[in-house]
C-alpha cells in the first residue's frame, strides 16, 4: 500500500485551474519527484498535502488516514513535514530551530519542564539528544551552537530541513530544497537526503527544477502542467517523454551534459 496518496485532487483559484483532478502516490521508503514549470501547480500541491489550501474535490491519505479537511498542525503530527520554496528559520541558534520541532512532539510540555519537574528535565534532554543526531544526519553538528543568521544559504536550507525531521515524519515534502544554491552546495544537499532516507527510512517528495538532482534521488517522477498530470514514470522515462520534452525539459539533447 502506498504512504501518500493525492486522488483526483482538483484546486481552483478564481478563474484559475492550479490542480486538475491530479493523482499520484509515494510508496513507503521512496523518492517521489513532483516536476514541472513554473506555475504548473506543485507548491500549490504542498499546499493542500500540508493542509494550507483545502482543495475543491479529491483525496489525500497517509497511510489509512484521510488528511483533506485536516488543520496543518494535525497532519503535521500525523506525520507530513515540509520546507518551504523560500527558506524558513528564525532567529536563534541551530538547536533552538531544532528545538522548536521537538516542542511539538514533547509530552511532558513547556510548563512541567520550567517547573523542572525530573521527569520532563529527563525527556527535555532525550529531545536535544535526538535533535542533536538530526543536526549531525544533516551536516549541521559543527553548527548545532551556532546563531542561524551567521550560516552560509546552504547550511540554512538544511537547518529547515533539519527542523522538518526533527518531527519524526513517515513523510517528507521537499520544496526546491536546491535552488539557488551552488554546485557544492547541491552536491551537499543531494548527500543529505540520500542519508536522510537511507537512515531514517522515511518517504520523500521532491519538487525540484535540477533535472541531475531528480535523475540522481528520485525512484518515481510525476510531471505537471498548467495543473494537469502530464506523463508518470522512472525519471529515464519521463525524461524521453515527447509531452513532458514538448512542455518542459526542451527537445532531446538540449538538456544533456
Ligand atoms: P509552481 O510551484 O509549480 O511554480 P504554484 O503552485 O505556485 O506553481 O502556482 C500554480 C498556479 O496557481 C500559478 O498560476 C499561481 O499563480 C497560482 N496560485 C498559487 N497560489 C495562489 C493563490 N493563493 N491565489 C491565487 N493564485 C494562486
Ligand atoms: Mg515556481
Ligand atoms: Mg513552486
Amino acid at each position: 500500500a502506498p504512504e501518500l496518496s493525492v486522488r483526483d485532487v482538483t484546486v481552483r483559484f478564481a478563474g484559475l485551474t492550479a490542480l486538475d483532478a491530479v493523482s499520484f502516490t509515494v510508496a513507503p521508503g521512496s523518492v517521489h519527484a513532483l516536476i514541472g514549470p513554473n506555475g504548473a501547480g506543485k507548491s500549490t500541491c504542498f499546499n493542500v498535502l500540508s493542509g494550507l489550501y483545502r482543495p475543491a474535490s479529491g483525496q489525500v491519505r497517509l497511510g489509512d488516514d484521510v488528511l483533506t479537511g485536516l488543520a496543518p498542525h494535525r497532519i503535521a503530527a500525523l506525520g507530513v513535514a515540509r520546507t518551504f520554496q523560500n527558506i524558513v528559520t528564525t532567529e536563534g541558534t541551530v538547536a533552538d530551530n531544532l528545538m522548536l520541532g521537538r516542542h511539538v512532539l514533547s509530552r511532558a510540555g513547556f510548563a512541567a519542564t520550567a517547573l523542572r519537574l525530573p521527569g520532563a528535565v529527563r525527556e527535555q534532554r532525550a529531545h536535544l539528544e535526538r535533535a542533536r543526531e538530526i543536526a549531525e544526519l544533516t551536516g549541521l553538528g559543527a553548527r548545532f551552537d551556532s546563531p542561524v543568521a551567521l550560516l552560509s544559504y546552504g547550511d540554512r536550507k538544511r537547518v529547515e530541513l533539519a527542523r522538518a525531521l526533527c518531527l519524526e515524519p513517515r513523510v517528507l515534502l521537499l520544496d526546491e530544497p536546491v535552488a539557488g544554491m551552488n554546485g557544492a552546495e547541491r552536491l551537499r544537499m543531494a548527500e543529505v537526503v540520500d542519508a536522510v532516507r537511507a537512515q531514517l527510512g522515511l518517504s520523500v517528495l521532491l519538487v525540484e527544477h535540477d533535472m541531475g538532482l531528480v535523475m540522481r534521488l528520485a525512484d518515481e517522477v510525476t510531471v505537471l502542467d498548467f495543473g494537469r498530470r502530464i506523463a508518470h514514470g522512472t525519471p529515464e522515462e519521463v525524461r524521453r517523454h515527447p509531452e513532458v520534452l514538448r512542455a518542459y525539459l526542451g527537445t532531446p539533447g538540449e538538456d544533456t551534459p
